[in-house]
């Protein structure tokens, strides 16, 4: 299992399967089949499914040994974000072992774990080893573009393929940071922010670019884009975050203050700027888009904003978008999705914490809050309980958040092994 996890991880990232939006790239196809034809060795039955061309997706369904409880999902995303090889130490999509890491997109996000899970559920048919409750396993297509023609389709289209499926484990969870004392945090994701992208259209009176005038739409639009770019949202202690906060404090050996929980943030090294975010809702300008000659004034003007809500503060957040927008200044959504949040409790969550604590006696295991999203809002949406539970053992120095869509994206080998022993014992108890 802990050779063949490499193996896989290595094989999965040669296969180019990059997502650059609406286009699907060279191989989502490639690696669904890939998977199916795995689990097909196995005796595993699959349903392989395209929502379009080449934008494919893998179902399968392992019969517990308790029959009537509820099932289980296992999912992960098998596209990655494009990268750019010049920029890069080992080839992006070479899968090359260098410095006691595997190399390659998707090393981290979400490659890693789909070679886990294969791993563990590859050796668990060929030894015998059913789960207690029915697993569903999902290998999805298109996440880092919003899951429209991965889990969004499978959910809205089959989702018959999910049925009895309480709860649901996937990505950006179970990783380590390194505290005092030869201890790790291992940060279990039980909860995202939404999201809200959106195109902002001022509309105004055009003209001559030499006369006096007073309805532009450039100048009405720049006046909302300064309001939102330069708001601050209070900060708003969630559940999941506080209970993140006051583990860190402790583990630092340092008061956590509820009052100015910012204070905290220094501690957690490169985590912080994550972490941070998870405070408060945010807003950020990101396109701009007016005009096509110096002395026209045109009749609109467009900007693009990218809105992150935290879970339960939904509604205060768009109520502050809009007073920001002013009058003249309009939204609608390029992407919208929810926030989600699920109790840090239960079996699932025991079994979890065994697992970790099991592998790593200097393990503790905290909920946090993920400032971005991931094919989990698509599974609550169907009622599931999502958790992000991707183990990883990493070492200290690691700058693991900035390995996520970032140039030289690697993964510890033995980390790797790390987390299909975990994953593995894991579903022993799940
Ligand atoms: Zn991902």
């Amino acid at each position: 299992m802990e050779d063949e996890v490499v193996e896989l991880c290595r094989e999965l990232i040669r296969i180019d399967t990059s997502n650059t939006g609406d286009v699907d790239g060279p191989g989502e196809r490639v690696a669904a089949e890939y998977v199916a034809e795995k689990l097909e060795g196995v005796g595993i039955k699959t349903t392989v499914l395209e929502s379009a061309h080449r934008r494919t997706s893998v179902v399968a369904r392992i019969e517990g040994t308790e029959p009537g409880r509820d099932a289980l999902l296992l999912h992960g995303h098998l596209d990655v974000v494009p990268a750019q090889a010049s920029d890069w130490t080992h080839d992006p999509f070479g899968g090359e072992i260098a410095d006691g890491c595997v190399w390659g997109r998707g090393a981290v996000d979400m490659k890693d774990m789909d070679a886990m899970i294969l791993a563990s559920v590859l050796d668990r048919a060929r030894t015998g080893r059913r789960p207690k409750r029915d697993l569903v396993l999902a290998f999805l297509a298109d996440e880092e573009a919003g899951g429209k023609y991965g889990a969004h389709w499978l959910v809205d289209n089959h989702p018959g393929l999910f049925e009895g499926c309480t709860e649901a484990v996937g990505e950006v969870g179970g990783f380590s940071l390194s505290v005092p004392g030869d201890r790790r945090l291992y940060l279990i994701e039980t909860a995202e922010k939404g999201l809200a992208w959106m195109r902002l259209k001022a509309v105004g009176t055009a003209g001559h670019g030499s006369m006096v005038h007073d309805d532009n739409a450039v100048t009405e639009l720049a006046k909302a884009v300064a309001r939102i770019g330069e708001h601050r949202f209070p900060i708003r202690l969630t559940p999941t975050v506080r209970r993140f906060l006051e583990a860190a404090c402790e583990a630092y050996g340092v008061e956590f203050d509820p009052k100015d929980p910012e204070a905290s943030l220094p501690h957690l090294g490169t985590l912080a700027r994550m972490i941070g975010a998870t405070l408060r809702s945010t807003l950020n300008p990101t396109r701009l888009d007016a005009g096509y000659k110096t002395n026209v004034i045109p009749q609109h003007a467009e900007a693009q904003i990218d809105g992150r809500f935290l879970p339960g503060y939904e509604k205060e957040f768009f109520e502050t978008v809009d007073a920001l927008l002013g009058e003249k200044v309009q939204r609608e959504f390029v992407h919208y999705d929810i926030a989600v949040e699920t109790e840090y409790e239960g079996d699932l969550v025991g079994a979890m914490e065994e697992a970790l604590t099991w592998a790593d006696p200097g393990a503790i295991p905290v909920p946090y809050c993920l400032s971005a999203g991931t094919d989990a809002k698509s599974f609550a949406t169907l009622g599931m309980r999502c958790y992000g539970f991707a183990p990883l053992r990493l070492p200290a120095d690691l700058d693991f958040s900035g390995m996520f869509h970032g140039i030289d994206e690697r993964v510890p080998v033995d980390g790797l092994q790390f987390g299909v022993r975990v994953l593995d014992r894991f579903l022993d108890n799940a």
